[in-house]
C-alpha cells in the first residue's frame, strides 16, 4: 500500500512550492488509493506560528488537499525521537559526543585553514570515557563505501560514506534533531514514498544511514527540481513565490486552476494543458515528472484561470464574487441582487480571466444611480453621442416588451433606419448604462438591469 506524507514546516505561509509538493503527494496517494498524511513539522519553537499552521490547512483544504486522519504535530513527538536516539546509543548505532561548542570552532577553524571540508571530525568517536559534562548523541555513520538512491525523478544517486558526517541526532539539551524527527516520523507513519523538493537531496543521505542503522523499510525517494522565475532564477516572492490565499485573494485564482497549473509545472502527460481532478488522479505517475526545473508563468495560470471559470457554474461564481461585489460597494447583495448576479454570470464570466475581474465586471449592475463614467465612456457621451442616446430612448421606452429579442428587434430597426451600425449605436447606450465601453451584450444588460433602472441611467446622462 502506498503512504505518503506532506510535512511543511510552519514558519510561513504555504508557498506555491510547497503546494505542489502536497499535490503531487496526494495525487500520488490518490492514483494508487493508498493513504495522504499530513505532518506539521513544528520543531523550530521560535519561527513556528498558529497562523502559518492556520494558513497551511486552509490552503490545503481551499485546494483540495484532504489528508487522512489528523495531522500529526512533530514536536509533540520528541520523547520518542529521543527514545530512537537512546536505542541506537544502546546498539552502538550512536555515541556521545562532549567537545565543547569552542572546541569545534577550532576545529572547523584548522579545517578551514588546511582547505579541508568543515565537518566533524569523529573526536569522540571511539572514546569511552564519561565526563559529567553536557553531551550530544551523533550517529555513528559508515566511514568507507557508499550510500546510493535510485531517486524516481533524479535517477541514481551516489555519495561515498567519507563525505557524510557523524552527524547530531540529539542536542545537549535532549531535543531531536531535524534529520532524526523526519526519520522516526516518517517510519513510524508508515511512509513508503517521500516526495518533496529536490533540495532535500542531500538530506536523504544522511537520513539513509539512520534508517539502515535502525533496520527499517527504506522509502521510495522522488526528489522533485524546484519551481523557478520566468527568468530561470530560483523562485523568489518578486517571481510569485507567494501563499496561495495570496492567488486566491489578490489575483483571484480558483483553486482547481492553480491545482491544474502547479500539476502541470514539473509534471507532463500529452500535450493537454487542462486537466481535471478526476483525470489528474487517473493519470499521475511519478514517471512524468521532469528532472529540470519548471519556470513559473503568471500569463499561464491567467490563462487556465480564464478556462475554469467558463466551465465554473454561476451560483459557485456568485457566491464568490458577491463579497467582493459588497466590499467595492460599501454595501451587501440582498437575495434579488445575487440572482441577477447569478443570470450574469454566463455572460460575465467569459470575458474574466480572474474572480477580482468578474466581480468588477459586475459591478455596474449594483451601482447606484447616478453612475460614475470612466473616461472612456465619457469620451462616448459626447454631444452627438448624446443625441444618438436620445433618440435610442424613445426607441427603447416604446418597445412592447422588455426582453433582450424585443429590444434588439427594435434597436436594429432603428439604427438600419438610421444609417448606423449597431455597434456604433450601442457605444452610447452601454457607456450610460454601465460607465463603461466595454461589458456582455448590450441586450442582455438591459434585461439584467431592467425597463427602471435602464431608463433612469439613460435619462441621468440626459438631463
Ligand atoms: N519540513 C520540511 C520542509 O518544509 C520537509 C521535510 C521533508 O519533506 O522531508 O522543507
Amino acid at each position: 500500500p502506498v503512504v505518503t506524507r506532506f510535512a511543511p514546516s510552519p514558519t510561513g505561509y504555504l508557498h506555491i512550492g510547497g503546494a505542489r509538493t502536497a499535490l503531487f503527494n496526494w495525487l500520488y496517494a490518490r492514483h494508487f488509493g493508498g493513504t495522504f498524511l499530513l505532518r506539521i513539522e513544528d520543531t523550530d519553537r521560535a519561527r513556528s506560528t498558529q497562523g502559518a499552521i492556520d494558513a497551511i490547512l486552509d490552503g490545503m483544504k481551499w485546494l483540495g488537499l484532504d489528508w487522512d486522519g489528523d495531522a500529526v504535530f512533530q514536536f509533540a513527538r520528541a520523547a520518542r525521537h529521543a527514545e530512537v536516539a537512546n536505542t541506537l546509543l544502546a546498539t552502538g548505532h550512536a555515541y556521545r559526543c562532549y567537545a565543547t561548542t569552542e572546541e569545534l570552532e577550532e576545529m572547523r577553524a584548522a579545517q578551514r585553514a588546511a582547505k579541508q571540508p568543515l565537518r566533524y571530525d569523529g573526536r569522540w568517536r571511539d572514546r569511552t570515557d564519561a565526563p559529567d559534562l553536557p553531551y550530544v548523541v551523533r550517529l555513528r555513520a559508515p566511514q568507507t563505501g557508499e550510500v546510493t538512491i535510485k531517486d524516481r525523478v533524479q535517477g541514481p544517486v551516489t555519495v561515498q560514506n567519507a563525505e557524510l558526517d557523524d552527524f547530531v541526532l540529539l542536542r545537549s539539551d535532549g531535543t531531536p534533531t531535524y534529520m532524526l524527527s523526519v526519520v522516526v516520523d516518517d517510519n513510524d507513519m508508515g511512509i513508503t514514498h517521500v516526495i518533496r523538493g529536490d533540495d532535500h537531496l542531500n538530506n536523504a543521505f544522511r537520513q539513509l544511514v539512520l534508517i539502515r542503522a535502525m533496520g527499517w523499510d527504506e522509502p521510495v525517494y522522488a526528489h522533485v527540481p524546484l519551481i523557478h522565475g520566468a527568468d530561470g532564477a530560483k523562485l523568489s516572492k518578486r517571481h510569485g513565490a507567494l501563499g496561495v490565499e495570496v492567488y486566491r485573494d489578490e489575483l483571484g485564482i480558483l483553486p482547481e486552476a492553480l491545482s491544474n497549473y502547479l500539476l502541470r509545472l514539473g509534471w507532463g502527460s500529452g500535450d493537454n494543458e487542462m486537466i481535471s481532478r478526476q483525470e489528474a488522479i487517473a493519470l499521475f505517475d511519478i514517471d512524468g515528472v521532469g528532472r529540470s526545473p519548471s519556470r513559473f508563468d503568471l500569463k499561464k495560470l491567467e490563462n487556465i484561470n480564464g478556462h475554469y471559470l467558463r466551465e465554473a457554474d454561476d451560483p459557485r461564481l456568485t457566491a464568490i464574487a458577491a463579497p467582493l461585489i459588497a466590499t467595492k460597494l460599501g454595501r451587501d447583495l440582498d437575495t434579488d441582487q445575487q440572482a441577477i448576479l447569478t443570470t450574469a454570470m454566463a455572460s460575465l464570466k467569459v470575458r474574466a480571466k480572474s474572480t477580482l475581474a468578474l466581480a468588477d465586471g459586475a459591478l455596474f449592475l449594483f451601482e447606484s444611480r447616478p453612475l460614475g463614467l470612466d473616461a472612456g465612456a465619457s469620451a462616448l457621451l459626447s454631444p452627438e453621442g448624446l443625441v444618438l442616446l436620445g433618440n435610442v430612448r424613445v426607441v427603447l421606452a416604446d418597445s412592447s416588451e422588455w426582453t433582450a429579442a424585443a429590444l434588439e428587434d427594435a434597436v436594429k430597426r432603428f439604427a438600419e433606419d438610421a444609417g448606423l451600425g449597431l455597434g456604433k449605436v450601442a457605444q452610447p447606450l452601454r457607456a450610460a448604462l454601465t460607465g463603461r465601453t466595454t461589458s456582455p451584450g448590450i441586450f442582455d444588460v438591459l434585461v439584467l438591469l431592467g425597463r427602471e433602472e435602464s431608463l433612469g441611467r439613460l435619462d441621468d446622462c440626459l438631463t
